[in-house]
């Protein structure tokens, strides 16, 4: 049996050990991608450190990872929208086909999706199997690190481009590793003003340079509240909470403009006290978002990149895959924006 090297979660604990494993085989209609490049997400460092989410969700052993760049190295004999060779990244969440959401295009939403690197081994591995569907071609003006964050940056396009943003007053709560890329999308989605909050002066240092166009942090008495004074504001026209804290979610709805709209990406604890009678005097409508739109969000990205938007301040770090430990220490201690694995 062939092997390949693979970033795996071996067992319960906190931890990740790189194993060797069979190299996947594709199936009719899967493709075989040999990865170059693999970014860490939220939910990587969640399941390396065995939080009671991880714990809950992660099968082991299993490979991990879901955002990654790579070429197709071998294709099912049913595929035929990619071949060997083609530059490719995927879509992580695997769409069931047949459910009431998905047969009325909604599959993002899907009753049944499952989630690589997640419930099925992902792409910290030398090659990843993943459904000729959920394979997206590159355009050549798309560079490597990009598409290695192509998921995260499409959970922010799709937050972001929820509600129309030409000439709105946008408040994104934790410019994290996806909110400070809302940032420049809401920049070049034409906001106005654009308030970025976060505890880390690091990360709110790349949300300026993505286009905030002032930054908040709480965690050194900074309120935003100020901020809208400053820019001569009534309130903000759309909210982005990216940060899951019931304190910056509060400190939204404090500072919405009445009649304004809010996206939810964070998870929020499903226990906290909401000011329910705020966001209704206010007259706020809010949306929780999931994954990605498939495939509009795609679409959004790809032209985003080819009309000039610059993700560059998000990328901090680059290790070779043998330094792993280095990428998910950075994201440990939270002083990093995307941390990027070369295979
Ligand atoms: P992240 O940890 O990089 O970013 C969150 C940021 O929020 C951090 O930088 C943190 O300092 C900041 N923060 C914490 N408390 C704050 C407060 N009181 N005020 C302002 N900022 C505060 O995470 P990420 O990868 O950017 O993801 C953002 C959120 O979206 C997370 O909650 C994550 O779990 C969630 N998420 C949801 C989906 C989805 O499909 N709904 C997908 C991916 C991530
Ligand atoms: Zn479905």
């Amino acid at each position: 049996m062939r092997t390949m090297k693979a970033l795996v979660k071996k067992q319960p604990g906190k931890g990740l050990w790189m194993e060797e494993v069979p190299i996947p085989e594709p199936g009719i209609n899967d493709v075989i991608i040999r990865v170059k490049k693999s970014a860490i997400c939220g939910t990587d460092l969640h399941i390396y450190m065995w939080d009671e989410w991880a714990a809950k969700t992660i099968k082991t052993p299993m490979t991990i990872g879901h955002e990654y760049m790579g070429y197709v190295e071998v294709t099912g004999a049913g595929v035929t929208t990619v071949k060997a060779g083609d530059r490719v990244t995927g879509e992580g969440h695997i769409a069931c086909g047949h459910c009431r959401n998905c047969r009325r295009g909604k599959k993002h939403v899907c009753e049944n999706t499952v989630g690589i690197g997640v419930n099925i081994d992902g792409s910290f591995a030398e090659y990843v199997k993943v459904p000729s569907e959920n394979v997206i071609l590159l355009d050549n003006r798309i560079p490597d690190d990009w598409a290695a964050i192509m998921d995260p940056f499409g959970n922010a396009t799709h937050t972001a481009l929820s509600f129309n943003l030409l000439g709105e007053d946008v408040l994104i709560t934790g410019a994290g590793l996806i909110g400070s890329m809302a940032v420049a999308i809401a920049k070049f989605a034409g906001a106005r003003y654009i308030v970025a909050s976060d505890l880390s002066d690091y990360r709110l240092d790349i949300a300026k340079e993505m286009g905030a166009t002032i930054v908040v942090n709480p965690a050194k008495g900074e309120k935003i509240s100020d901020a809208v004074q400053k820019l001569g504001m009534r309130g903000f026209d759309v909210g982005l909470e990216m940060s899951g804290s019931p304190k910056a979610f509060n400190e939204m709805i404090e500072n919405m403009y009445n009649g304004s709209n809010i996206s939810l990406l964070g998870i929020l604890p499903s226990d906290f006290q909401v000011p329910w009678s705020d966001i209704i005097f206010k007259a706020i409508t809010m949306k929780g978002i999931y994954g990605r739109e498939m495939w509009e969000t795609w679409y959004k990205m790809e032209q985003m990149i080819i009309g000039g938007i610059d993700l560059t301040p998000v990328i901090t770090h680059h290790f070779p895959i043998d330094n792993f430990q280095k990428g998910f220490d950075a994201m440990e201690n939270g002083n990093c924006g995307k941390v990027i694995l070369e295979w």
